[in-house]
């Protein structure tokens, strides 16, 4: 069996290595921390949402943008100094408008057949990671919203998704634990969430117990094909006094987060991914009032652009905006403070005080889809850019990607995207 090596291990590369192993490949994963899942993957939003899998290239979502600019505390934040990536990849993202309906469509039926994986995978070896299957809630708190969140829902619906509208009524019995005012909502009961950090470690173990080897705190710096196999040079990370070396692979696959424009570029593929930053805290409920103040239905609040999971009895994970200011990891107050703010007046029965805040970098494309291909060179493969949805799509995209590799060199160097309704 071909040796391959997969760059990254967060939700995409770790499920991708689930999924080849158990086509019986020999799989090195190699990443540049000491574990799996500390980057994006380790303190997201934790919805499972094929709910929200429309995409953002809409002209209305480009107004709002253009409105939040100027707004401080506004979900979307731009630092507008110059850049080639990002006002390029900002431009791509207005001429994908015209893909709006088609990409939405086919992001909810990628998200619902995700599930199905997910949850199998789990059962199969048995991994914990705090999963609710109770729902998500979104809702909104004028019509003009509500009445925009309707012609979603028609396109969420072709996808296949049962997503019902809900009054403000039903909206307290769904969780009796939020405060309004709402103007209504919509309900998917079939949505979940959990714990991204705790299922990617727990699914890197099974991994390795099933022969995967994982290369830990080393960091790819260069990759050179030779006659149809690959010489990755390693450093270490950080850099130390440890001396690089040299991992040898038949095939390749990139699933590296928002590293993996860079990897492409070495490989002579273009993936124009952005980093979009967002922000998460995580409220411990020390106290048994702020345990019953919490709610244990995912929620949406489609006006602040805010996501929640409860995770086990004593977290609770709130999650949100999105800055455009490059490679920058920096957690900023005034990012949190709104988060935090949200908590406050939807639950005032919470105690605030002790709250961990975090911030990554969603691996964006202009068009909002993840890239699931082989790469231009034959052995070269991508399973990446799965922008804010890495958590909900990537048990399907692996199991797409692993496909078209055991389809063998017919598919090697193909521009083609993966079909990816192969993974349903
Ligand atoms: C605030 C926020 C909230 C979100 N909420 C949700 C949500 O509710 N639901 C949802 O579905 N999605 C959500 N997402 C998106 C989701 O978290 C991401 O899409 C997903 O984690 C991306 O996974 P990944 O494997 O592509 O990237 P990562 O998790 O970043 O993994 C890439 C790995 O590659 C490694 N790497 C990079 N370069 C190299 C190199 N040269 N050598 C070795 N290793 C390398 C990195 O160290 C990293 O571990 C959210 C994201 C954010 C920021």
């Amino acid at each position: 069996m071909p040796h391959i090596a997969i760059i990254g291990a967060g939700i995409t590369g770790v499920t991708t290595a689930y999924a080849l192993l158990q086509r019986g490949y020999d799989v090195t994963v190699i990443e540049r921390h000491r574990y799996a899942a500390m980057e994006t993957s380790f303190a997201n939003g934790g919805q499972l949402s094929a709910s929200n899998a429309e995409v953002w290239n809409s002209v209305p979502t480009l107004i709002k943008g253009l409105r939040w600019m100027f707004r401080p505390d506004a979900p979307l934040l731009m630092n507008p100094s110059p850049s080639w990536h990002k006002y390029s990849w900002l431009a791509e993202f207005a001429w994908n408008v015209k893909n709006y309906r088609q990409n939405t469509i086919e992001t909810t039926r990628l998200a619902i057949a995700a599930r199905r994986h997910l949850f199998a995978i789990a059962a199969q070896e048995g991994i914990d990671f705090d999963l609710e299957r109770r729902g998500i809630l979104h809702v909104y708190r004028d019509r003009a919203g509500f009445e925009a969140g309707a012609q979603v829902n028609a396109l969420l619906r072709e996808g296949g998704l049962d997503r019902r509208p809900v009054t403000p009524e039903e909206i307290c019995a769904i969780e009796p634990a939020l405060h309004g005012p709402f103007f209504g909502g919509f309900f998917t009961p079939s949505d979940s969430t959990g714990d991204i950090h705790k299922f990617t470690r727990g699914l890197a173990a099974c991994c390795e117990r099933q022969g995967a080897k994982f290369v830990y705190g080393t960091e790819v710096a260069a990759i050179a094909a030779a006659d149809g196999s690959f010489h990755i040079h390693c450093k270490p990370f950080p850099a130390g006094k440890r001396e690089g070396h040299r991992i040898e692979a038949d095939t390749i696959v990139i699933s590296a987060g928002v590293e993996s424009r860079r990897l492409a570029a070495m490989l002579g593929d273009r993936i124009n991914i952005y980093p979009v930053k967002g922000y998460s805290i995580t409220v411990h409920l020390d106290t048994a009032q702020s345990r019953d103040a919490a709610p244990w239905v995912s929620l949406l609040d489609e006006e602040a652009k805010i996501v929640t999971s409860r995770l086990g009895a004593d977290r609770f994970r709130v999650a949100g905006t999105a800055e455009f200011n490059g490679y920058n990891r920096d957690i900023r107050a005034d990012r949190i403070t709104p988060l935090t703010d949200w908590v406050r007046t939807c639950f005032p029965g919470i105690e605030t005080s002790r709250v961990v805040p975090w911030a990554g970098l969603r691996p964006m494309m202009p068009n909002m889809m993840p890239v699931v291909r082989a790469g231009r060179r034959p052995g070269v493969f991508y399973n990446t850019g799965h922008g804010h949805l890495g958590w909900t799509l990537s048990a399907a995209t692996a199991e797409a990607l692993a496909q078209t590799i055991a389809a063998g060199p017919a598919q090697v160097g193909t521009r083609t995207s993966t079909r990816l309704k192969q993974a349903g």
